[in-house]
């Protein structure tokens, strides 16, 4: 059946469909329960002085929640700032690489930071190992390298990597700095293997964008106050130490998004009313891994991700058959209320990726491989 033509027709009966339909890797699923709380703090709280106690008190829940969650080793804090993960490269990129970064990359969003380090005027070309796309990188000890970053996850491809110190990096006194912007929240974690995990709330924590989060050690937050009383040039609005200071009074540098704050304080306390971390991973560990095992039961889909311990639990890519037009498939079940699960746009794959969050009901993954399977049943 051509493109067009099944587009008009191809139909897909209610009683199939998931709940809900929103399955995006991010901006990702805000569950009603957060919009509700969001709409009973209306009058007190949006709209007021992020200055003053009523929104103060938000961004301690969000701080205080997080270091629950994370069970934060000793000495470690929750810092933020405005301007998402993007902002936070920059920030890391002129606060916390002394004088060279070693990345690895295998994906678009490694690739980011990878390259603002690399521009970096003041720093030492960055040491940067890759993979390609649907494989992991881990960077290995890099002599004269200060920090060591990589993602957790890499959201563009659905790749999950390890999350451990580099041997021989802490006797040389080296940060290592990780992206957990899509997998915080979502899988389980040793924050002491880290000296900086950061993120952003629109992804695992189902609120929206615009912020920026880091899990620190003191060794970070020492590397940072040397680096900044060095001499060289730091805005204002990137300062690592900066944000410390704000953070510690509960506030940011400027202004937040206040509705942000209160969606993310929401999700937190909703994990750890579940049972926190453990328990949000086996929700996202289900739904992955329904929809890996249904793609491997059907000879006109493939999980991307080869080697099963790297798939994802948080967002799953699954290739199509060639003879399956996946932008077809999209667009129909975008016809019907189920969205975003079009494949990171740089990746020019034939593939379907899922946002697999804990917000998202697995039941509601089960509801959308049959869908799938129903739209497929009448273009083939
Ligand atoms: C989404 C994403 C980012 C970018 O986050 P922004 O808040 O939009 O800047 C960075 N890294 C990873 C791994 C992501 O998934």
């Amino acid at each position: 059946m051509p493109a067009a033509d099944a587009l008009a027709r191809v139909t897909i009966p209610a009683d199939l469909l998931p709940r809900d339909g929103r399955f995006g890797s991010g901006p990702s699923l805000v569950r009603p329960e957060q919009v509700e709380a969001l709409a009973a703090v209306g009058r007190t709280v949006l709209g007021t002085s992020h200055r003053q106690a009523a929104v103060r008190d938000v961004v301690a829940r969000v701080r205080s929640g997080l270091a629950t969650l994370f069970d934060l080793p000793d000495g470690y804090e929750v810092v933020l700032g405005n301007g998402g993960s993007t902002a936070f490269w920059d920030v890391a990129t002129l606060c916390l690489v002394e004088r060279r970064a070693a990345h690895a990359q295998f994906g678009e969003f490694g690739a980011k930071f990878a390259a603002a380090t690399t521009r970096a005027p003041f720093l030492e070309p960055s040491h940067v190992v890759s993979a390609p796309a649907g494989e992991v990188a881990v960077p290995a000890f890099v002599d004269g390298a200060d920090t060591y970053a990589w993602p957790h996850n890499e959201t563009s491809t659905g790749v999950i990597a390890p999350v451990r110190r580099v041997p021989g990096s802490r006797e040389s006194g080296a940060l290592v700095v990780v992206d957990g912007t899509s997998s915080a929240g979502g899988t389980t974690l040793d924050v002491a293997q880290t000296d900086v995990y950061y993120f952003a709330p629109q992804k695992s924590f189902a609120s929206d964008g615009g912020l920026w989060l880091a899990l620190a050690s003191p060794a970070a937050v020492e590397r940072a106050a040397r680096v900044e009383a060095s001499g060289r040039w730091v805005p204002e609005f990137l300062s690592f130490t900066t944000a410390v200071t704000n953070s510690r009074a509960e506030q940011t540098l400027n202004t937040p998004a206040v509705a942000t704050l209160v969606l993310l304080a929401e999700q937190v306390e909703w994990m750890l009313a579940h049972g926190g971390l453990a328990w949000a991973a086996a929700r996202t560990a289900e739904s992955s891994g329904h929809l890996y095992a249904w793609a491997e039961s059907r000879d006109w889909a493939t999980p991307f991700v080869a080697d099963p311990a790297l798939r994802s639990p948080v967002v799953g890519t699954v290739d199509l058959a060639p003879e399956i037009d996946a932008p077809t498939v999209t667009a129909v079940l975008r016809r019907h209320g189920v969205v975003d699960i079009e494949p990171y746009r740089k990746l020019g794959r034939n593939q379907l990726r899922v946002g697999m969050y804990p917000a998202v009901d697995p039941q509601d993954v089960r509801a959308l491989t049959a869908c799938v399977d129903h739209v497929v049943a009448q273009l083939v």
